[in-house]
């Protein structure tokens, strides 16, 4: 299948698991997550209409942030060291993947330098496995009140990478759970935060995450195919 077709398939299966739920599609935004995958196919989904693309790799998302033309877009939704964000300042219009206090004051030093503001999601882990990023359910109010007065941050929402389950279905509980949480720091009416932006789903549970509200769900390898890992930059993580 090529990317073209394969993006015509996932737009009509979001707007299907939009209108099931009763949901504009239009709310939704396909983020085409292209780590490891070469410019070539970025290329492929930009020719097609695709213009959000998702980079997990500092090092990776400037090299190809340097070659694909706009109108491509890139979010950041990997792992992120602080000492890392100054080389993506002026290349991303999203960050998903906010965790922690530290990494917001970077963030906001790095876009005070640019004179911008910076569009943010705070990552939330849900299921609280140790082996992914995210702040605790309990401590992402915490951190939404903290990083909200930074003045160079927009917190626009949240983001969680739920376990991994064969079954799509299973992972709704941890959808629900995010929209509810948004909903609790919504009710906080803390100045300055808007969570009008939940980004979930993946490849194997994006219509699961659209009937549950996702405004953003990354999806990767349904468009993309398999993708080609780089083994430097598994080891060196940037
Ligand atoms: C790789 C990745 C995805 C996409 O995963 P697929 O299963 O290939 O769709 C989405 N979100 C994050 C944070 C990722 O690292």
């Amino acid at each position: 299948m090529s990317i073209a077709k394969n993006l015509l398939q996932i737009q009509e299966r979001i707007r299907r698991a939009a209108e099931r739920s009763g949901r504009n599609p239009q709310a939704v935004r396909l983020v085409a997550v292209s780590k490891t995958q070469p410019v070539g196919a970025i290329m492929a989904a930009l020719d097609a209409g695709q213009r959000i693309f998702g980079e997990n790799y500092v090092q990776e998302l400037m090299e190809k942030a340097g070659q694909v033309p706009e109108p491509a877009e890139w979010h950041f939704i990997g792992t992120l060291q602080s000492n890392k964000v100054k080389y993506i300042a002026s290349l991303v219009t999203l960050i998903h993947s906010v965790d922690r206090i530290s990494l917001a004051r970077e963030i906001n030093r790095q876009w005070e330098k640019a004179g911008k503001v910076c569009d943010i999601l705070l990552q939330v882990n849900i299921s609280g496995e140790e082996t992914k990023s995210g702040t605790t359910s309990s401590g992402v109010i915490r951190l939404a009140r903290e990083a909200a007065s930074l003045p160079h941050l927009r917190i626009c929402g949240l983001m969680t990478m739920p376990p991994f389950f064969d079954e799509a279905e299973r992972v709704r509980p941890y959808f629900r759970e995010l929209r509810r949480l948004a909903e609790i720091i919504m009710a906080e009416d803390i100045p300055g935060v808007s969570m009008h932006e939940l980004s979930m789903g993946m490849s194997g549970d994006f219509e699961v995450a659209v009937e549950e509200g996702a405004t953003l769900v990354r999806v990767g390898s349904a468009i993309f195919g398999e993708r080609h890992y780089h083994a430097d930059n598994v080891k060196s993580g940037t």
